[in-house]
């Protein structure tokens, strides 16, 4: 098991280190009045912490209503260690460094023909080795490696992953005892899920919806990520929504949800209706907004189902909000009204559909503030 470099950290220190984390610069007075420690207790620890430059003294704050001396605030020192993302596509490699405060610092994108089982670990080995070498001196270095997958991850270990051959390949202990870290392994859609609960902190409950090749969520349940007993939670994808003739599924059922409401099925099918052979995502909204017969109806229809899928994952999770992250919904201005309009149960009522305001970015970003969260929480 990998500690932090400081050792592990007794429980008020994390405490008081998160709090400076969420809610910095805070003044020693602050901590105290918040956590419910004493003065003493809370100077004590914050001298621990600037000592292992995890925090800084930044500025003089207000003085209180009493008046008196002005406090010295103290904040999250970003500089001491770096977090480092890795999302590993169909056919590329996208990495991303960021500091302790979630700001990206820096970003690779490396296309690649297909990803192959056998090389891998050893291609993500030797492109992070020389990503990583150029990072700045820091206290703590690399705190951790969160490496996002496409397919069902339990436990750090891809158990299933229907677009590449990935299962049971060890990314964790190899890559950590290279890089001596710890090395995480999580599901994408889950990692979107991470990052919209973080950047909408006021939703406790919510599911956040990736659409690309396939269909899969992410759930937040009373603000924890939920992966259900065997990392399958949210796999709404593999929902059944055809019962008669349904179309096949690699996961070896038919009539699936991703079957009929992917964006590579909904791309592929407006190809062949429309025979533009070479169509991309965005062709396809183009032609929509100009109200193109055949791709009103192919993306009426991909509407149609996920209305059905997001239906039912309102009555099973009952979250307050469903994000969706595709570069449909970013590209269609109306498309999430188009769904919220089609919900007519009473478990959907009142629940809103969002588009994911983060981008392709966002699974990075997801990996990144779970890796700082559990640096900090170490
Ligand atoms: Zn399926």
């Amino acid at each position: 098991m990998f500690t932090s470099r400081a050792g592990i950290r007794e429980s008020n220190e994390r405490i008081v280190l998160n709090k400076i984390a969420q809610k910095g610069p805070l003044s020693r007075a602050e901590l105290a009045e918040t956590i419910g420690l004493n003065k003493a207790t809370i100077s004590d620890i914050v001298k621990k912490l600037m000592t292992q430059k995890l925090i800084n003294e930044v500025g003089i704050g207000e003085s209180t209503n009493q008046g008196g001396r002005k406090p010295i605030m103290l904040e999250l020192n970003a500089k001491a260690g770096f977090s480092v993302s890795v999302d590993i596509g169909y056919n590329y490699i996208d990495v991303m460094v960021q500091r302790l405060d979630g700001t990206a610092y820096k970003r690779e994108l490396f296309p690649f023909k297909t990803i192959k089982r056998d090389t891998i670990i050893q291609e993500l080995s030797e492109k992070l080795d020389v990503f990583l070498s150029s990072l700045p001196k820091a206290p703590f270095g690399v705190v951790g490696i969160l490496i996002a997958i496409h397919g069902i991850v339990l436990d750090n270990q891809i158990q299933f992953t229907p677009a590449y051959d990935l299962a049971f390949l060890d990314f964790k202990n190899t890559l950590g005892e290279q890089f001596a870290c710890p090395v995480y392994v999580e599901n994408e859609a889950n990692l979107l899920a991470v990052s919209d609960h973080t950047k909408e902190k006021n939703y406790t409950n919510l599911v956040s919806i990736s659409i690309h090749s396939g269909v899969g969520s992410g759930v937040i349940l009373d603000n924890q990520l939920y992966t259900g007993i065997n990392g399958y939670a949210g796999e709404i994808g593999h929902m059944t929504i055809v019962t008669e003739n349904g179309r096949s599924c690699p996961c070896g059922a038919n009539g699936c949800l991703e079957c009929y409401a992917s964006e590579k099925n909904t791309l592929d099918t407006y190809k062949e209706l429309s025979g533009h052979e070479n169509a991309l995502v965005v062709d396809l909204c183009r032609a929509f907004l100009e109200k193109d017969a055949t791709a009103v109806r192919v993306v009426q229809n991909m509407i149609h189902y996920l209305a059905i899928g997001i239906q039912n994952v309102t009555a099973l999770y009952n979250p307050e909000v469903v994000f969706i992250n595709s570069e449909i919904s970013r590209l269609i201005p109306d498309f999430t009204n188009q769904i919220e309009a089609k919900l007519t149960s009473f478990t959907s009522k009142n629940i809103k559909i969002k588009a994911s305001h983060l981008g392709e970015e966002a699974i990075l970003y997801g990996a990144g503030y779970l890796v700082i969260k559990r640096f900090l929480d170490s």
